[in-house]
């Protein structure tokens, strides 16, 4: 798949686009995802230019995926979810809505539904505040 350098993550990570972060690494960047399936989803993306799995580079997606690693190990800490989904899509047909490689952090609680992907916009204020939990988390780690 081809790389276009005007993709919603490719503008958040040049500062052309606003997000709401939880941290950043040198070579990825961790924000709330916008339209969450659950309170504190978040993405991690890696900085290199790449669509999907088939495309990145073996040293980013390891970078991407020791984000991961912290950052779900913060939202735990944070948020106490009983359980969390970690989803990667490659391709439309697998639900890939932004082609800039990207690892969801979705933490479940099994009383409360997971909600659709990508659908209803949250409150920005609400994320921030989610956000701050995670990232204090992050500091006292
Ligand atoms: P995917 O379908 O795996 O490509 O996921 C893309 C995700 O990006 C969806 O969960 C969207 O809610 C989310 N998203 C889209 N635009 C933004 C944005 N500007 N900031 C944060 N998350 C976004």
């Amino acid at each position: 798949m081809s790389y276009d350098p005007q993709n919603i993550f490719a503008k958040i990570l040049r500062g052309d686009a606003p997000c709401i972060k939880v941290c950043e690494s040198e070579h990825t960047l961790a924000f709330m995802d916008v339209m969450p399936q659950s309170e504190g989803h978040v993405l991690v993306v890696p900085k290199e230019a790449a669509a999907n799995i088939h495309d990145v580079s073996d040293e980013a997606l390891a970078a991407c995926m020791r984000t991961v690693k912290r950052v779900a190990a913060a939202v735990r800490e944070a948020l106490k979810p009983e359980g969390m989904l970690i989803a990667q899509f490659n391709g439309a047909a697998a639900g890939q809505t932004v082609e800039h490689i990207h690892v969801h952090i979705i933490p479940r609680w099994s009383d409360v539904p997971l909600k659709a992907h990508g659908r209803e916009r949250a409150d920005d204020a609400r994320l921030e505040a989610l956000a701050q939990r995670i990232r204090a988390a992050l500091q006292a780690e």
